[in-house]
């Protein structure tokens, strides 16, 4: 009974997170991003079949493009999983080591930040 409820209070949290902060699209795109990003949509550039990069706009508001590589035999390289659900997750984390600074794991649509970014400030 008592973990009936709580499994219903925990569907509720992720209905209304998913109400309030949806996780991001996933956009496969053939060879080229378009000229522009939309926000909270992960691109995945693929040709002929291989997957070559992931891109979104930095999620700190920066406006910057991120360029996540996805060929192995470069470096550095992400590896990329599509859920059934149509969100993707990246692994390692997002790390830019100049201007912003955004640090975040992106898993399952989701940005989870790695620490406190000083957002609105630039
Ligand atoms: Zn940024």
């Amino acid at each position: 009974m008592r973990a009936g409820a709580k499994s219903i209070i925990a569907q509720f949290k992720c209905w209304l997170r998913d109400l309030l902060d949806p996780p991001y699209q996933t956009a496969v795109v053939e060879e080229y991003l378009p000229p522009r990003l939309r926000k909270r949509t992960l691109y995945i550039v693929q040709d002929d079949g291989f997957l070559e990069q992931a891109a979104m706009l930095c999620p700190c508001g920066c406006k910057r493009t991120l360029h996540m590589n996805l060929i192995p035999d470069e470096h550095p390289c992400w590896h990329l999983m599509q859920h059934e659900d149509g969100t993707a997750t990246l692994h390692p984390s997002v790390w830019r080591k100049t201007d912003c600074r955004s640090h975040f794991v992106f898993r399952h649509g989701r940005v989870q930040w790695c620490h406190s970014v000083r957002r609105g400030i630039s």
